[in-house]
């Protein structure tokens, strides 16, 4: 599996599976083992999601050995606090079983409380239990207000990415200040299949719609964590190694931007 190497020298593979919305089971267990037979080697929880504890035993049952894995998981904003942070950290560990994490992730900027919930992770960071800590759903003006106390500043930011949302202005924020972009809904929960532009690119590479998006965002250095349970797409959603679109193509998937959210505005959360 492709990795990036992140601000603190870490790598990280360029492609993971997301788990949004499965919930714990033999469906997700069998899904992990699925993915990490086929190559992958990331993963993408959350606390919220509510499924830390299959995503555990699919890592176990893998057979994988641990260091050659990249687990992800994130803090929920009911959690945002030093030490109700570190206790949440504390948690997400025990149900996956797990003595370290790859990456831990702010889930939301909830105003007025993701400064000290990041002095948490900075501190579990130099403990050694996350080997990177980053952000999620962060404006610039996030970041900006968490560089005024941060010591380590965050070396990714998780946002909502896909053609429709193309996110320029954030992305250049981020690539100059050494925060790798990852995207969240690079599929935009399968609201892009149809579209005209990416089915005539896609017969053209006689690739699939959500290979192109994939493709997309890998030539444009964003980290992907497409959603799956299903085998053949697990299967599909890596196969975007082996073709290139021309810079023309990648200008036309750009030209998509109607800056349309399928998730909430990071400015206006209310949960
Ligand atoms: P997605 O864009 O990955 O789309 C998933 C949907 O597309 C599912 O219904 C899936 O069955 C379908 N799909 C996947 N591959 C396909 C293929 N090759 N062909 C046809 N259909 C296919 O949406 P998502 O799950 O919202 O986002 C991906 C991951 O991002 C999540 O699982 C989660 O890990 C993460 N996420 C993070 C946040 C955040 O706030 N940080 C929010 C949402 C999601």
């Amino acid at each position: 599996m492709k990795t990036v190497k992140l601000a603190n020298g870490i790598h990280m593979p360029v492609l993971g599976l997301g788990v949004f919305k499965v919930e714990e089971g033999a469906e997700l267990v069998s899904a992990i083992k699925e993915a990490t037979r086929l190559g992958y080697r990331s993963i993408d929880t959350a606390a919220i999601y509510g499924n830390e504890t299959s995503v555990g035993q699919g890592i176990r049952e893998s057979g994988i050995p641990r260091e050659d894995l990249f687990i992800t998981s994130k803090v929920w904003n009911a959690d945002l606090g030093y030490e109700a942070t570190l206790a949440a950290f504390d948690e997400s560990l025990r149900k996956m079983e797990l003595d370290y994490l790859d990456l831990y992730l702010i889930h939301w900027p909830v105003e007025g409380k993701y400064t000290d919930a990041w002095r948490a992770l900075e501190k579990l960071h130099q403990d050694g239990r996350i080997r990177a800590i980053g952000v999620s759903n962060f404006q610039i003006h996030h970041l900006e207000t968490l560089k005024k106390t941060a010591i380590i500043m965050p070396v990714i930011n998780q946002i909502e990415l896909h053609p429709q949302l193309t996110q320029k202005d954030l992305i250049a924020y981020c690539t100059k200040n050494n925060i790798h972009v990852e995207a969240w809904s690079p599929l935009m929960q399968g609201g892009l299949f149809n579209n005209p532009t990416l089915q005539e690119i896609a017969a053209h590479h006689g690739k699939s719609v959500a290979q192109v998006i994939l493709r997309w965002d890998l030539q444009n250095d964003i980290i992907v964590i497409p959603k799956s349970t299903k085998p053949h797409r697990i299967a599909e959603n890596m196969a975007i190694f082996d073709f290139e679109l021309s810079d023309e193509e990648c200008a036309q998937i750009d030209a998509l931007n109607q800056n349309l959210r399928v998730g909430p505005d990071p400015d206006n959360i209310d949960f």
